[in-house]
């Protein structure tokens, strides 16, 4: 007896719905992707009760002819693409033909067209995947469409969606991903008959991310120069250095106009970032990509949300650089602050020490044999480098030193305001960048251990290590292949006090594997190097001259990454007289 039958046009469209249609927020992801495919200027979004209730996009698009009314809803109906060969470059947002009838299937369903230009418009009613009406219709021009009761006919499906507020919050994110990945737009978002946000089409995405997220936000933020590299434009807004959040929901990436997640992506960002973002933070993009549309695979996930990089190397590899580029660029806000004088004080009849002279701590004394030095005699080691030279390229800076506050805070003036020092965190960002420095110029000295250890890996991670053992020297790590994925621990960076060998082998594989072929070598052991400097920085407590604040922050500004310490943490905060004029009510 045959078992094999085919499955109706009905149920098959659940079982697509399935993977399309997760939750409300999906429905209102592919309802407004077909408005913007489909040239709309205007998109209002309307929900009852999380979505679950009723959803409702309506657009000022082009429309369609009663022909396409009904076709749009059989599956596999598109109109952006028509051949195999299409599937290579996709340019559009949708291209599946799937969405229509999926949500039609699992919803009371309404679709309302008029063509610009057409007398009439049509009407189509659909209960749960069944045609129940066509008749002549549609008011404006454009598309209304709307869905009621979602999963009414698929109860375990309807069990699983959360409270209203929670299904909200996916679709309000939606939305978000939406109006920012497409600012030209007008959007409107209404929930339960209340206008949540109406968002004006903006001429630059500034202004959309300020009319969205608040002028708050839009502060904190860095524009990317843009620029081709490697036949990939990348443009957009990043976070300022220290500028971060708990999870990802303001790392926005949109490759070619839709947002996307991807792994490759967000490591980038992170390396990108690097020391100017807190462990287990996130870092606030708006990072647009637009890259040849064959030179990347769309087609991964019925939801579209997942990309595939025909070179995933060269794009991580321009993101990663754009990153760095923009965060180091941006020290030139903090030059400028610093190059004019400062405004002059009234004259104040000449002022006691700054400080009583108490149990002082030397800066200058720790400054120049740095963390080099071994805590404990070393056994054997090989030659210690000279001190780096003192950075010659420095700008004329100009600040006033105040005080210190509760022994930590150094206060200043410079020429936009006041200026706050974490004494602590901005030594640590110089001790960083003087060992990375030496780091890179000569290697760092390892120390070899009396009693070598061994190391059992992976078979892949034993690659790695075979691969790089050069670049392990050169951070002061000895390895040596031992037998099948056993290597021997024979020497260890110098600087390396304590701390369990065997882990910092591991981590530095891990970071092996997570980093770019080419910032690898260079970053390797970096994390090593932010702790050893945390411990050997001057602490809240440490008392301080005038000169060595003074130096502490020439010494700062010196540095290439000045505003944050290596963990991510700011350095300085300034208080500009604006911001100063505004707290004392002198502006508003
Ligand atoms: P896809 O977007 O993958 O083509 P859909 O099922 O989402 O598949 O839509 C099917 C077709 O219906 C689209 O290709 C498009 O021609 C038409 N369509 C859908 N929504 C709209 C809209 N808002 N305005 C105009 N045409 C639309
Ligand atoms: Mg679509």
């Amino acid at each position: 007896m045959s078992r094999i039958a085919l499955l109706s046009e009905a149920v098959a469209s659940q079982v697509a719905a399935g993977e399309v249609v997760e939750r409300p927020a999906s429905v209102v992801k592919e309802l407004v992707e077909n408005s913007i495919d489909a040239d709309a200027r205007k998109i209002e979004v309307m929900i009852r009760r999380g979505g679950i209730s009723m959803i409702r996009v309506v657009d000022d698009g082009t429309g369609m002819d009663r022909d396409d009314a009904l076709l749009c809803l059989e599956r596999h109906a598109t109109s952006k693409i028509r051949t195999g060969h299409d599937l290579a470059a996709i340019a559009t947002l949708g291209f599946r033909g799937e969405a229509l009838p999926s949500i039609a299937s699992v919803s009371r369903f309404r679709l309302s067209t008029r063509e610009r230009d057409a007398l009439a418009g049509t009407e189509v009613i659909v209960n749960g995947g069944k045609l129940e009406e066509v008749r002549d219709g549609g008011d404006a021009h454009g598309t209304q469409i709307e869905a009621r009761s979602l999963f009414y006919n698929l109860p375990a499906r309807r069990k699983f969606l959360r409270t209203e507020n929670t299904e909200t919050s996916h679709v309000e994110h939606q939305l978000h991903l939406q109006a920012i990945g497409h600012p030209g737009i007008g959007f409107v978002f209404v929930r339960d008959e209340r206008v949540v946000w109406q968002l004006p089409p903006a001429a630059h995405l500034l202004d959309r991310i300020r009319d969205l997220s608040g002028r708050a936000l839009a502060d904190e933020l860095i524009e990317l120069r843009e620029g081709d590299s490697g036949g990939l434009r990348i443009r957009g807004f990043i976070g300022k250095p220290g500028v971060s959040r708990s999870n990802r929901a303001q790392q926005l990436i949109f490759l070619n106009g839709r947002a996307v997640e991807n792994l490759t992506l967000s490591h980038a960002l992170r390396e990108g970032y690097h020391t100017a973002l807190m462990k287990g933070q996130y870092p606030v993009t708006f990072l647009f990509i637009d890259m040849d549309p064959a030179a990347v695979d769309v087609n991964v996930h019925p939801a579209k949300r997942e990309v595939r990089f025909r070179d995933g190397a060269l794009v991580r590899e321009a993101v990663v650089e754009k990153i760095r580029g923009a965060l180091e660029s941006g020290r030139q806000d903090w030059t400028r602050s610093f190059t004019p004088a400062p405004a002059p004080l009234p004259e104040l009849p000449p002022e006691p020490d700054l400080i009583p002279p108490r149990e002082q701590v030397s800066l200058r004394h720790d400054w120049s044999a740095l963390p080099m030095q071994p805590a404990a005699p070393a056994l054997d080691k090989t030659e210690a480098p000279a001190p780096r030279p003192a950075p010659t390229a420095r700008v004329p800076q100009n600040f006033k030193i105040l005080g210190v506050l509760g022994k930590l805070y150094v206060l200043m003036e410079n020429a936009s305001g006041l200026v706050l020092v974490d004494q602590h965190a901005a030594h640590e960002r110089i001790l960083f960048e003087e060992l990375r420095r030496r780091m890179e110029e000569q290697g760092v000295p390892g120390q070899r251990l009396l009693m070598p250890l061994t190391i059992q890996v992976s078979p892949r991670d034993a690659d790695w290590l075979a691969q790089n053992l050069p670049a392990l020297q050169r951070v002061g790590i000895g390895l040596e292949p031992f037998g099948a994925g056993t290597f021997k621990i024979d020497s260890l960076p110098q600087f390396m006090r304590g701390g369990e060998p065997l882990q910092l082998i591991r981590d530095v594989i891990d970071e092996l594997r997570e980093a770019s072929a080419t910032s690898s070598k260079m970053r390797l052991g970096e994390d090593v190097i932010a702790t050893t400097v945390c411990r050997h920085a001057v602490k809240a407590n440490d008392y301080l001259r005038e000169p060595e604040l003074v130096r502490l922050i020439q010494d700062l500004l010196a540095c290439d990454l000045p505003y944050c310490c290596p963990h991510g943490r700011p350095t300085m905060i300034q208080m500009s007289y604006s911001e100063l004029e505004k707290k004392f009510g002198r502006k508003v």
